[in-house]
């Protein structure tokens, strides 16, 4: 299977008066054409800051230090102005964490559609442009020519989300990114939403990259699943083998605190402790101050991300050099 994007050794800081945040530190993974993967993890753990990286958006006090972002082969880091704005939309669409407040009050969808159409020097006049608009709005189930006519407030929130999705499917791109895409909705249209996606990703013409903090929509959409915790990718493995045996101490923690609701006490349990600095990560592993794993070489050395038999984790216990670790346990060797 194609290995359309492949992210290598990314490292982005954001600088900062007191030092240099560490967003994103040593990031590699790979998205597989034709699928979906979702990036989750708490907030404020690097997730944004990965898409952006990918879709050049990073803001102006980010510094990309090292590492290499490959589509189709092609480094989009070092690629040139002109060529990776050709790719973005066209071949990479994007559809950023709050997005509707990029509707512009004054325009109609319509006039979003052309306005798109002209970013990208397109030479189609209106009546091409109102009938890609109406197929596309037609893909996202939205009734196309009220919609056309309709300025932003005269929308709910479900309306915009699909109006967006739908401006990023026009030039039916081969990776639709998308940052949190149901967040700041009602639970019925998050649904929605998600029963959306899930036609886009399954007509096979398209590959999905998600921003999710939400582990139950990864659950619900994606086929592959990496997790960051503290800027770091922790465990990168297929979602089906993710919530059954979770590997990493922080992946079962997270699955824990959605599965085991207790339904007489109706407490959550959660992980004990808080994501660490960025300013400042600890040494060693970023989660040894929180995991009840830790042994003195998780204080000191940062593990490397070890093969499993499905996917990869960031985690001593999985290397088979190490007499501490457990093997058998989570993610099956
Ligand atoms: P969320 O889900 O809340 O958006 P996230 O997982 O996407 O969080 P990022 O937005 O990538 O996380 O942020 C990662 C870290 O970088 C956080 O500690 C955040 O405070 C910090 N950060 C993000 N943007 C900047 C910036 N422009 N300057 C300084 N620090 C920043
Ligand atoms: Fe826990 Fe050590 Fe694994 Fe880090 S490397 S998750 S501290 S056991």
């Amino acid at each position: 299977m194609e290995r359309l994007l492949e992210i290598r050794h990314l490292d982005v800081v954001y600088v900062v008066r007191e030092g240099d945040v560490h967003a994103a530190h040593d990031v590699s993974f790979s998205v597989t054409a034709g699928r979906a993967t979702a990036i989750v993890g708490e907030s404020a753990s690097g997730k944004s800051t990965i898409i952006e990286a990918i879709t050049r958006t990073l803001p102006p006090n980010a510094r990309v230090r090292s590492g290499e972002i490959r589509y189709r082969g092609q480094d989009l880091l070092s690629l040139e102005r002109e060529a990776f704005r050709r790719l973005r939309w066209r071949e990479i669409a994007y559809v950023p964490q709050a997005a509707q407040q990029s509707l512009n009050p004054t325009l109609t969808v319509f006039e979003h559609f052309r306005d798109t159409v002209r970013a990208h020097d397109l030479p189609w006049r209106d009546e091409e442009i109102r009938r890609r608009a109406r197929e596309t709005l037609h893909r996202v189930h939205l009734p196309t020519d009220p919609v056309l006519a309709a300025y932003p407030h005269q929308l709910s929130g479900g309306m915009k989300q699909r109006v967006l999705i739908a401006l990023a499917l026009l030039f039916k791109p081969k990776l639709l990114i998308l940052d949190e895409p149901t967040s700041a909705l009602d639970v019925v249209t998050q649904a929605r939403i998600v029963a959306l996606l899930k036609a886009l990703r399954d007509d096979n013409t398209m590959t999905l990259l998600l921003v999710t903090h939400d582990i139950t929509i990864a659950a619900e959409l994606a086929d592959d699943v990496a997790v960051i915790y503290a800027g770091e990718l922790i465990e990168h493995r297929p979602t089906s083998a993710l919530f059954s045996e979770p590997a990493h101490p922080y992946t079962r923690g997270l699955l824990g605190s959605i599965l085991s609701i207790d339904a007489d006490a109706r407490s959550i349990r959660s992980i004990p402790g808080e994501a660490p600095s960025l300013l400042h990560p600890p040494p060693g592993c970023r989660f040894h101050p929180r995991c009840p794993k830790a042994w003195e070489r998780c204080r000191v050395v940062r593990p490397e991300l070890y093969e499993l038999r499905t996917g990869r984790v960031r985690c001593f216990l999985y290397d088979p050099s190490d007499p501490n670790r457990s093997a058998g346990e989570g993610g099956g060797r």
